[in-house]
């Protein structure tokens, strides 16, 4: 496409423009709004006929519209179906609007309480109800807890995230107050703070509050029709309430979900559905790839590609504009390359340090390589996207 089409086809999208280029000899028709034409797109996509430039206003259109919580179904599903690199380029174009690029958040999630957990989500080693090589181990100590922080800290990660395998924060009262002083310590130390403690209740995260908690993971995982599939001992809307004492806490939200737990296409969409129509979009959406375990119901499930988990994370980009959308499980499973077209596709966090929870995970200095290798840089603690007051 020539210049002249380029810089009309973003006036168009200002509104100041005819459907048809206007320069003598000029066959182009500038774009409608709506996403860009699905030649080749897979997934029973329906064919239409591709409009020269309507790629780039696509881009144009998402990289300047303001977050929003009215997506359809439908609508998402036509992002998420697109063809791979025209998806990807408008990912990378609302990413470029929201964030700088080249920022990265690494974060280091430790598990303060590993193993025994009663309920019975089908993906994890730390069910009490499977056989694996996991042991139940007790709360760590808050010593030890500051000691990993400092280490962390130390290799370049800005957020530390301390995550317990049980249902619920419930009546465990010592042990709560143990896991407050955790945060206070950790948040001491300039890092943001995330923990992720099974359901709490307003008053508990009140409390997480107001010891300096930044963030909390509570992730749906799936779609609301998949969930039973893959966990029977809570609800979806148990989750959903949990997410809700945490906002009304004033705790920002860290929700997202698993690929490879046996869901299709349609499960992605309704998972993104879910979260890009919450009131306020989580302020980050964890994208996992199973890592499977022996011993779990899904052991043995087939890897997801690089292109499923792309399409994820570049759909959440466009439909939650100004989330940090952070590449999480399953990181290990994928080439640099494969992690590069993660971070086009929008992704701008990692997990760092060689494991996540029970699960491996690079070590701090492959990261390091990598971020060179790329050019890329550690997001500093606190920071903002373009758009935001920092507000952690
Ligand atoms: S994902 Fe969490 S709640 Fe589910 S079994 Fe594992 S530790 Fe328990």
């Amino acid at each position: 496409m020539t210049s002249h089409v380029l810089s009309r086809v973003g006036q168009r999208w200002r509104g100041h423009l005819p459907a048809a280029c206007a320069r003598a000899r000029c066959a182009t028709v500038l774009p409608s709004a709506g996403p860009a034409p699905v030649r080749g797109a897979p997934e029973g996509a329906s064919p239409r006929t591709p409009v020269p430039g309507a790629s780039l206003a696509s881009a144009i259109q998402y990289a300047n519209a303001e977050p929003r919580s009215t997506w359809t179904r439908a609508e998402i599903a036509a992002i998420y179906k697109q063809p791979f690199t025209e998806l990807l380029f408008q990912a990378a174009a609302v990413h470029r609007a929201n964030f700088d690029p080249l920022e990265v958040q690494k974060c280091t999630l430790l598990s303060i309480k590993t193993g025994g957990c009663s309920e019975d989500c089908k993906y994890c080693s730390q069910s009490a109800r499977y056989s694996t090589t996991v042991k139940a181990t007790p709360t760590m100590q808050l010593d030890e807890v500051v000691e990993a922080a400092k280490r962390a800290k130390a290799a370049g990660s800005t957020r530390f995230c301390m995550g317990t395998a049980w249902r619920e924060l419930g009546g465990k009262k010592s042990t709560f107050n143990r896991i407050l002083s955790m945060v206070k310590e950790v948040r001491g130390m300039g890092l943001e703070v995330c923990c992720t403690l099974g359901m709490v209740t307003e008053e508990q995260a009140r409390q997480l509050k107001e010891a300096g908690l930044s963030a909390y993971n509570h992730n749906l995982d799936t779609s609301r029709e998949h969930y039973p599939n893959v966990i029977t001992t809570r609800t979806y809307d148990d989750r959903l309430q949990t997410i809700k004492n945490v906002r009304k806490a004033g705790i920002t939200v860290c929700c997202g979900g698993i690929l490879g737990i046996g869901e299709g296409v349609d499960d992605r969409i309704g998972l993104l559905h879910e979260l890009s129509t919450m009131e306020q979009h989580p302020e980050s959406v964890p994208v996992n790839s199973l890592v499977a375990i022996d011993g779990t119901p899904l052991e043995g499930s087939t890897p997801v590609s690089i292109f499923e988990v792309a399409r994820t994370i570049a759909t959440a980009r466009i439909t939650m504009p100004r989330s940090v959308v952070r590449l999480s499980a399953g990181r290990l499973s994928f080439s640099e390359m494969d992690q590069a077209i993660m971070f086009m596709a929008g992704a701008n966090s990692i997990f760092t340090g060689d494991k996540l929870l029970t699960t491996p995970n690079p070590e701090f200095n492959e990261d390091e390589q990598l971020f060179d290798k790329l050019g890329m840089t550690g997001r500093p603690a606190f920071a903002a996207g373009r758009h935001d007051s920092a507000s952690l």
